[in-house]
């Protein structure tokens, strides 16, 4: 398969074979190198575009497993994109023994995932509310993190969640990769990613 030409371990490359990923998508193609290569990306796709795969690879490349600490966190505007964020972090990373992925959404009581916290994770999916009330609350340590995401970034700033994002990234190593999806590029994503981003390297698709 063409991911063979990226610097992906085997034992992600054999899974991403099983799952019949054969060729990368546009967005993959495009973003994949700037990703592994530690890069800030900034890159404008839609759903269905194969994006998740995309900085899912990226994360699972990065993890040091045996570190049970939080090193990545994905923000998305829903519980159900969370969801299913999630699904594709554990589905591509079945390979790595003792991967733990956690999702923190609104709508959903906190009680279990108080407990899911409490014995800790590699990777936090979530929806920006529910996780700055963890941060809030001191339950959740964000300060080994080496990986950001926002996934569909318009949406959530749509949604109100610029102060929330703001906060959560204050309470993150500054010495960190940031990726941001957007499927649509208006001013205020500029200023976001000005914020919180060095240098980003553009893609779009
Ligand atoms: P997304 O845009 O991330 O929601 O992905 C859309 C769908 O494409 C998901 O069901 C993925 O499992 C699938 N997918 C992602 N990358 C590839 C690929 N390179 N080859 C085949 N399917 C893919």
């Amino acid at each position: 398969t063409d991911f063979a030409t990226l610097a992906l371990a085997p034992a992600l490359l054999s899974t991403l074979q099983e799952l019949n990923y054969q060729q990368m998508t546009p967005i993959q193609q495009q973003s994949l190198p700037a990703i592994l290569a530690g890069k800030d990306v900034i890159a404008q796709a839609q759903t269905g575009s194969g994006k998740t795969a995309a900085f899912a690879l990226g994360m699972l490349s990065a993890l040091q497993v045996k570190r049970f600490r939080i090193q990545g966190l994905v923000l998305c505007p829903t519980r159900e994109l969370a969801e299913q964020v999630a699904k594709e972090l554990r589905t591509l990373g079945r390979s790595i023994h003792n991967i733990k992925v956690l999702t923190l959404c609104g709508g959903v009581p906190s009680k279990h995932q108080i407990l899911s916290l409490e014995h800790g994770a590699h990777f936090i999916v979530g929806t920006p509310g529910r996780v700055l009330d963890h941060l809030q609350q001191q339950r959740l340590d964000l300060s080994e993190l080496r990986m950001l995401v926002l996934d569909e970034a318009d949406r959530m700033l749509d949604m109100g969640f610029l102060d929330e994002v703001a906060r959560i990234a204050a309470a993150m190593p500054a010495q960190r990769q940031t990726l941001l999806f957007s499927a649509t590029y208006p001013d205020k994503i500029e200023q976001l990613a000005a914020s919180l981003m060095q240098q980003p390297v553009r893609v779009s698709v």
